[in-house]
């Protein structure tokens, strides 16, 4: 189809890659967005080369590579120090035919701002309405303007109100029972390796770094990494009365060298602490000329770090359908859903999977899994790692 107008509500990543899709594939997008600054939560992400193919199909490779991470390995340690395994990503990228690059978070959304252009956004423009006609869609905002076109897309995230359009009732997510706490860090190579994913896994626990892009004033001898800490723990656990330094120091206590160099020179103010929840499978991600795309559409735990790379895929999934068919909107919606519904309810659910074996749901399999990690020789990991991405659009 040509010459068709796209309203999208959201721009996070799943927002912003759709509009460059869609530009690029020759229509007219505008982006609204309820902030009134773009700040994206947390603090770094890890874009598997599914992802990153879909960003190369965008011609914006190099600039994600600019501010990616060199992850050229993975080890695992017990939560005491001793290693578990240790094996380079090579034969990974080289069966995929893409490294995956960890980002910081704010850089791939400026990085995605600046490709599409400030002015195609419009912030502090809170959708509260989305009404049909038969040609139309028009998105109703908060202070009473609105937004027609041919299609609106919603990208706004997990807690999405287009979702309640979509599905016509509003849907409770899941607590997946556990605290993630995360952010970025500069570390030197006495506390881990700067080309490394390193993990820390015990007691139902982890803790872990990955190499996100440098700074350009990066100090000598540090390299920049995204950290991450899991505790099994009820949603509603308040924080230490002394902040988040004390109750990591608390719950991580047994716990390496490397962690505690870690929770010592990290910024509890830059820090972010997270109940982690997803959403069941949606029966449907589309309704007439109206489609979810990102956490909106399959909110995921982050046991996989897929949630932002199926957000990308939806872009690339939902611009084609559009280009490729001719029998209408409303059609063209229905075969992007056809094309993503069973991707993504897959990651959702065997991220679910993953994410109770990492944190202790069943003690027997958790064990069974850090047994498994002392014989691994990255073989296992990969495997998995490469199905996931070459299930992706692109394969
Ligand atoms: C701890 C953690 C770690 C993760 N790690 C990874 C990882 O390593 N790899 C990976 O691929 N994924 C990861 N994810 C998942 C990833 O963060 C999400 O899947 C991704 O951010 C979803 O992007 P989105 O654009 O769909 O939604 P968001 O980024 O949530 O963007 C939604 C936007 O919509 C706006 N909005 C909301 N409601 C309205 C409204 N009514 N009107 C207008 N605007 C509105 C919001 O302000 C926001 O800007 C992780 C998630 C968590 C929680």
């Amino acid at each position: 189809m040509d010459h068709l107008k796209a309203i999208i509500i959201g721009a996070g990543m799943g927002g912003l890659t759709t509009a460059i899709a869609l530009r690029q594939a020759g229509y007219e997008v505008h982006v609204y967005d309820r902030v009134r600054e773009l700040r994206p939560a947390g603090a770094g992400i890890s874009l598997w080369s599914n992802a990153i193919k879909v960003l190369n199909r965008l011609g914006l490779g190099a600039k994600v590579a600019r501010i990616g991470g060199q992850l050229n390995g993975v080890s695992y340690h017990r939560h005491t120090g001793e290693k578990l395994n240790d094996f380079s990503i090579k034969p990974l990228i080289e069966q995929v035919g893409q490294r995956p690059y960890p980002v910081v978070r704010t850089e791939l959304q400026q990085m995605l701002l600046d490709t599409l252009g400030a002015d195609c956004v419009t912030l502090d423009a809170k959708c509260i309405g989305v009404e049909e006609s038969a040609d139309r869609v028009t998105a109703i905002f908060e202070d009473g303007q609105t937004a027609t076109g041919d299609l609106l897309i919603g990208a706004d995230g997990t807690h999405s109100f287009v979702r309640e359009y979509v599905l016509g009732r509003s849907l409770e997510r899941v607590y997946r029972d556990y605290i993630n706490w995360n952010g970025l860090i500069c570390l030197g190579e006495e506390v881990c390796p700067k080309d490394y994913w390193t993990l820390y896994v015990g007691q139902h626990q982890r803790a872990a770094v990955m190499p996100v892009g440098n700074l350009p004033d990066q100090p000598v001898g540090e390299s920049r990494f995204y950290f991450f800490f899991d505790v099994p723990l009820p949603a509603d656990t308040p924080t230490h009365p002394d902040g988040i330094r004390a109750e990591l120091t608390e719950f991580f206590k047994d716990w390496s060298t490397p962690v505690q160099r870690i929770i010592a020179q990290l910024d509890p103010q830059k820090t972010n602490r997270v109940p982690i929840h997803d959403v069941n499978p949606l029966e449907r991600l589309v309704r007439g000329r109206v489609a979810l795309v990102g956490d909106a559409a399959h909110s995921t735990a982050p046991d996989l770090g897929q949630g932002g790379a199926q957000a990308i895929e939806d872009a690339w999934a939902i611009a084609n359908a559009l280009l490729a068919h001719n029998l209408g909107v409303a059609d063209a919606l229905r075969r992007y859903e056809a094309q993503r519904k069973d991707r993504t309810e897959q990651v959702v659910l065997w991220a679910r999977k993953r994410g109770d074996m990492i944190h202790g749901k069943d003690p027997v399999k958790t064990q069974r899994w850090y047994d498994e990690l002392a014989q691994e020789d990255g073989s296992n990991i990969m495997n998995a790692i490469v199905k996931t991405i070459q299930a992706g659009p692109l394969g």
